[in-house]
This record gives C-alpha cells, structure tokens and sequence, in this order.
C-alpha cells in the first residue's frame, strides 16, 4: 500500500503540473476506490458543481466495491456460490453487465483474460488484504484447477439469468472491475454536465476532453512500478491502463511471486514487467492490458489484433519494451537509451493513426 502511495504520488504531482490551466478551474480531488487511491480532475465547471460530481462518484465506486469484491460478502460472492452449485438463477443487476462484458473479452483474448480462475487467484493468496505473508500453493493443487480448466465459456447466460456447468468456476473481476468502474464514472460525470475531466485510479485512468484546449499529459509507470518510463498524450476521450508485476506479489525463498496468473499453466505469468494499453473504453483498456501481460513478448501482437488494440507498449522481463508502431509516435520515453523494439503494425491504419 505504502508502494502504491509513493506511486501515485508521484503521478499526481506530474498530473498537478500539467493538470493546472491559468484560463480554466480545475478541480482535483482524492478519495479510495478499488483499495487504491482515485484522483479526479475536473476542468470548466464551477467549483461546487464539481465537488458534488465527485462525491457523487465516491459514492459510485463505494457501491461498485461492494458489487464486485472477490472475496467480501456481496453480490460477486453470492453469484460464485450460485454458479458453483450449477443451478439456474436470477444474476443480481450489479453483476450481470460486467459477466456479459467479461465473456466477450475472455473469447477475444484467447481466455488469457480469464475472470473465471477466481480459484488459482485465491489459491495463489490474491484474494485477501495483505498477501505479503503468503506463500506459493501446492503444485497439485494448481494443476488440478488448470485440468478442471474453468471458463467464461462454462456460463450460460439467458437474459438476466445464468447456470454454469464447470463447478470449478469462480469470478474474479481483479482485472476488469476498475476499468468499467472507471467507464460508468465518466459515464456518470457527462450525465452532469462534465466533459473535460480525467478519472485516474492508481496510475489506470480514462480521460475526456482537454485542460483548455490542450491535451492531457499522461506518465506511463516504469516496469518496477516506481518512477516513470516515458510520457504520452491524451485527449478527446481515452483511456491508458497498465498491468505490472509489481502491483500485487511478495516473495517467498528469494523468489517474487505475482498476481496476474497465467490460466494454462495455473502459475503467475513470465516473460513481461508490464503492459500499457490506450484505448477508448477503459473496461477493454483493463482486460487487454492482463491479457497482452500475460501473452508476453511473443504473442501480444495476436491478441492485441483480436481484442481490437491500437496501441500497446510491452516491456519484456530484460527490459526491452516493445512497442506497435503507432504507440511508439505517441510515446515519449524518459530514458533516451533504452532499448527499444517496434513490431510489425498491429492494423492496416497502424502508421499513421497518430491523433
Ligand atoms: P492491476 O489492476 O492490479 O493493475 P490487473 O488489471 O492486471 O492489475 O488485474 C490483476 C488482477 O486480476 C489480479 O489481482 C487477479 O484478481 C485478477 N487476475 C489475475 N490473473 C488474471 C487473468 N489471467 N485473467 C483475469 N483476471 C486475472
Ligand atoms: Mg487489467
């Protein structure tokens, strides 16, 4: 937690730099969401219009947290309950959008997004408050549930109602929940009259519009978690999202234990530091950037062409970041020799879809 303060401290003094206009009030404002700190920037409103905005939105995430928390009692833990005992049942509103969303995106990404391994993440002590005392779990344990080889797929979902067939299936929305809880806050800000804001949630955010015509200036988080790698910049509407190995993992016998599981192999994923993915959606965002972490360095291009991504930056276990062409003009990296790799375009559009 400590780690993730000193992070996002770091990130907000680069946003508060870039974050102020002399023409136009922005309003900047922190509150916890998601177990880690939320920073919301609103520009062009007044100052009361925006404080409520942003209460309204500590009170969204508060309830989202509530909805899709993989291990505290709540609707998530009552619906993994239900699909374990493989009956037919009523899915409660708050979950149901975000299983059919996940759904989607685990085909697209090769099931290496994969929300339904809720079981290797708490296996692997993911699912608790603190992992740091943890230790890695029994190999047969972890082999058993990649046999079992539990799905998005082994759900069934019939208009508000679902019945899964693989008793092996737990939810963990881990890798999706802040995403499309950052895509219905800004959902939410448009519906009160706010277009020009950034919701940043530890480093992972969704920007819309601009600070007085300019666009937004966005740190990407170096591959160790602290510091920066390099700076690119948003506006319109995106959303820039990183999966790191340093987010969640403790150590155990001088080896670094993490939290993104590979599903075919039941272990946490090798090959990458991390990924950072601009898209328009943050929930696509969110998945993508676990799912290319988790491809690693050989397959990323694949199934960045499958979940429809333009822009990728990968940086590999030697610390080689790969980049797709266009992502590469976007980027600005701190370390001018740092070594870099461009891949073949990831689209036809790929050289030249520079905004
Ligand atoms: P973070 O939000 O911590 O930056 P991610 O978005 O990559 O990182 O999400 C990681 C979380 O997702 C894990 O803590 C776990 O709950 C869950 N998870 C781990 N591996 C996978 C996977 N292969 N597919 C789907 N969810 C995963
Ligand atoms: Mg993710």
């Amino acid at each position: 937690m400590n780690h993730r303060l000193c992070i996002t401290l770091i990130l907000l003094a680069i946003f508060g730099l870039s974050g102020c206009d002399r023409n136009e009030p922005v309003y900047n404002s922190r509150f916890l969401a998601f177990g880690t700190l939320t920073d919301v920037s609103i520009v062009g409103v007044p100052r009361e219009k925006a404080v409520a905005a942003v209460e309204a939105l500590e009170k969204d995430f508060t309830i989202m947290n509530h909805a899709w928390h993989a291990w505290n009692p709540g609707p998530l833990t009552r619906t993994n309950k239900l699909l374990a005992e493989g009956k037919r049942f009523a899915l409660p509103p708050s979950v149901l959008a975000l299983m059919r969303k996940s759904a989607i995106l685990a085909n697209k990404s090769d099931h290496l997004f994969n929300p339904a391994i809720g079981r290797l993440i708490r296996l692997w002590g993911f699912q608790q408050d603190n992992p740091d005392n943890w230790q890695p779990p029994d190999a047969a344990a972890v082999e058993e549930l990649v046999q079992a080889n539990p799905s998005m797929d082994d759900i069934v979902i019939e208009d508000i109602h679902a019945q899964c067939s693989n008793p092996w299936v737990q939810l963990d929305f881990g890798a999706i929940g802040k995403g499309y809880g950052i895509d219905l806050a800004i959902e939410h800000l448009r519906e009160m009259g706010i277009n020009n804001a950034i919701v940043n949630s530890g480093g992972d955010l969704r920007a819309i519009g601009a600070r007085g015509g300019h666009p937004w200036r966005i740190a990407i988080r170096g591959a160790t978690g602290a510091g920066i790698l390099g700076f690119l910049y948003v506006s319109g509407d995106e959303s820039v999202f990183t999966s790191g190995n340093y987010e969640r993992n403790y150590l155990w016998k001088g080896k670094v234990y993490h939290h993104i599981i590979d599903p075919r192999t039941g272990h946490p994923a090798r090959g990458t530091r991390s990924v950072t993915v601009i898209h328009d959606d943050a929930t696509t965002a969110d998945a993508a950037a676990t799912a290319l972490f988790v491809a690693g360095p050989r397959d990323w291009q694949r199934i960045a062409r499958q979940m429809g991504i333009k822009y990728v930056l990968l940086v590999d276990e030697n610390n080689i970041v790969h980049m797709n062409p266009a992502m590469a003009r976007r980027v600005q990296l701190m370390d001018k020799n740092q070594s870099v790799e461009i891949s073949a375009p990831l689209m036809q559009d790929d050289h030249n879809n520079n905004p």
